[in-house]
């Protein structure tokens, strides 16, 4: 099942008399559950895609499809209300709140809104349990190391419950073993809990962790790696 489907999505700017064409007309589906990785040079387009499929940024043209709704049609008020119940943001910094304890900020975004976190306790306890932060919730932020501190992002992430994912760069601070150490945990939660992961990186061991790599260049999809059965060594290139 797509839960994602963006159809002729057309991206420009103008700073000068002519018009910069940022994303050139860009159809593609993504999978419920799925894991995706955006590769390609800085400039390409990757942060504006996932603006626009986060419902941040609406694109010149065309449709951009999350989970049965068109969100080029939604109202601003609709729209906000669809980012904060099916999508989920993971930055590189991870925006966490140093001199707030893990559970404050894991619930800050519930309580940001004003919702009643009683009905998010459960989930909450059983995040933290697999997430093996359970231990941790009265601790602050600053006294985490950046491997505990990039499972309180996932956790304050997943608890949520999105359908979708977007990270922009999010291992980009983490050493290789943080690193691999995030990408597994994010990729077990995405199959897990059928959650979309779309993370932007330029690092291709990072994007070997995806079902499917998908490079950019001048605001085109150029071509889309799937990943076959037999895992990683068995990356099929497949031209668009
Ligand atoms: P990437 O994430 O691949 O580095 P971006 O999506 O951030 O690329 O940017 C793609 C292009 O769009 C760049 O040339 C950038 O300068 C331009 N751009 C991004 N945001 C804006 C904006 N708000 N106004 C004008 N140009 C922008
Ligand atoms: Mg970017």
């Amino acid at each position: 099942m797509n839960i994602i489907q963006l159809k002729g999505v057309h991206q420009e700017y103008q700073s000068g008399p002519i018009p910069e064409v940022i994303l050139e007309s860009i159809t593609k589906s993504f999978a419920a559950g799925k894991v995706y990785a955006v590769m390609g040079p800085s400039g390409s387009g990757k942060t504006t895609l996932l603006n626009i499929i986060g419902g941040i940024l609406r694109p010149v043209s065309g449709e951009v499809w999350l989970d049965g709704e068109n969100l080029v049609k939604l109202s601003e008020k609709k729209l906000g209300q669809l980012r904060l119940n099916k999508v989920g943001y993971i930055f590189q910094s991870f925006n966490l709140l140093p001199f707030l304890t893990v559970e404050e900020n894991i619930f800050l975004p519930i309580r940001l809104v004003k919702k009643d976190v009683k009905p998010y306790l459960e989930r909450y306890a059983s995040l933290l349990k697999s997430l093996g932060i359970e231990g941790k919730k009265d601790v602050y932020i600053h006294e985490l190391s950046g491997g505990q501190q990039q499972r309180v992002a996932i956790a304050r992430c997943l608890l949520m419950q999105p359908k979708v994912i977007l990270a922009d760069e999010p291992t980009g601070n983490l050493d290789s073993t943080n690193g691999d150490q995030f990408m597994n945990l994010l990729t077990a939660m995405a199959r897990e809990h059928q959650i979309t992961v779309i993370l932007v990186t330029h690092d291709e061991h990072i994007a070997s962790f995806a079902d499917e790599i998908i490079d950019m260049k001048d605001g085109c999809i150029t071509t889309n790696s799937i990943r076959g059965d037999k895992g990683n060594e068995n990356i099929r290139r497949a031209n668009l």
